[in-house]
């Protein structure tokens, strides 16, 4: 099945929620990032939590999710469009950690303090930026957390990654479910039934023909709903030439002549594709002139 994201609203208007497979997504993060299996996980978790949010965004809005923590792992980052373009990166892909972790290794290897940080470009002026410390270090906690205390928008957010005995990524995905104003009481009460009552997300997901409408089904139960709409989720980088050089520019004139000096040129490479550029010393030597 291929990854994608349908957005659903309950028909009384109390709820909305969003459910994205992101398999192959995350396997092709831990392919380009390299990452040990905990830091696949990790990883896994956050790229989930930004395709979910992405569900949010609109025309040219952009989003970045980024988890700061004590742990091994440091830094992970994770942007998404609303159309299903998400990359990520992180800053150690490899926790260090033996591959028998146990349930409670994701916080570890995130690290227990920490602050996860939402960055969202909704075309204005500034950015909105919002920020929180980490709860349980989990993400999808510490994303509901957020949520209910930076956008005052009550939330459940589930996440799951799954692997296979090569560290390959088997299964992975997610749901957000967000209580909309006015929200009817009962409802809520019957969708926190559910989710109590819910098995694991993995296990939900490794029953491979499980699509996103299928678990939303189980998640909602009797509670009657409406498709809003389905998206495709894929792992897509923007970097380019330009926006390197443009990079390259911010180091300033002197750190430029250097680098022609002592390296002939220079070798970038894009930290969420793993892309390399390389500019010749020519090509430097015509920024720095553009610079003066
Ligand atoms: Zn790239």
């Amino acid at each position: 099945m291929r990854d994608h994201l349908v957005r659903v609203l309950s028909k009384d208007g109390s709820l909305r929620a969003s459910f994205a497979v992101t398999t192959h997504l995350v396997e092709e993060t831990r392919l380009r990032q390299k990452t040990d299996p905990l830091a696949t996980i990790a990883l896994g978790r956050l790229v989930t939590a930004a395709a979910l949010c992405g569900s949010l965004l609109k025309d040219d809005q952009r989003l970045a999710m980024i988890v700061e923590g004590s742990g091994p792992l440091k830094k992970l980052l994770a942007e998404t469009d609303a159309h299903g373009k998400v990359r990520a990166s992180v800053k150690v892909p490899l926790t260090g950690f033996a591959p028998d972790w146990n349930k409670y290794a994701v916080a570890d290897a995130v690290g227990r303090a920490g602050f996860l940080h939402v960055v969202k470009d909704l075309g204005l002026k500034e950015p909105y930026r919002g920020m929180v410390q980490l709860q349980t270090s989990e993400i999808g906690e510490d994303l509901a957390y957020y949520f209910a205390v930076s956008e005052q928008t009550p939330s459940s957010v589930g996440l799951g990654v799954a692997l296979g005995e090569q560290g390959e990524v088997a299964s992975a995905g997610g749901f957000l479910i967000q209580a909309l104003p006015e929200s009817d009481e009962t409802i809520l009460e019957k969708l926190e039934n559910n989710l109590m009552a819910l098995p694991s997300l993995t296990s939900l997901l490794a029953k491979g023909a499980a699509s996103p409408e299928s678990i939303l089904k189980t998640i909602f139960g009797e509670i009657p709903f409406t498709v809003q709409g389905s998206t495709d989720v894929v792992f897509r980088c923007t970097c380019g030439r330009r926006q390197t050089l443009n990079i390259l520019a911010s180091l300033g004139q002197e750190e430029l002549r250097k680098l022609v000096e002592e390296q002939n040129g220079a070798k970038v490479t894009c930290e969420f594709c793993k892309k390399d550029y390389s500019f010749g010393k020519v090509e430097l030597l015509k920024l720095v002139e553009k610079l003066d």
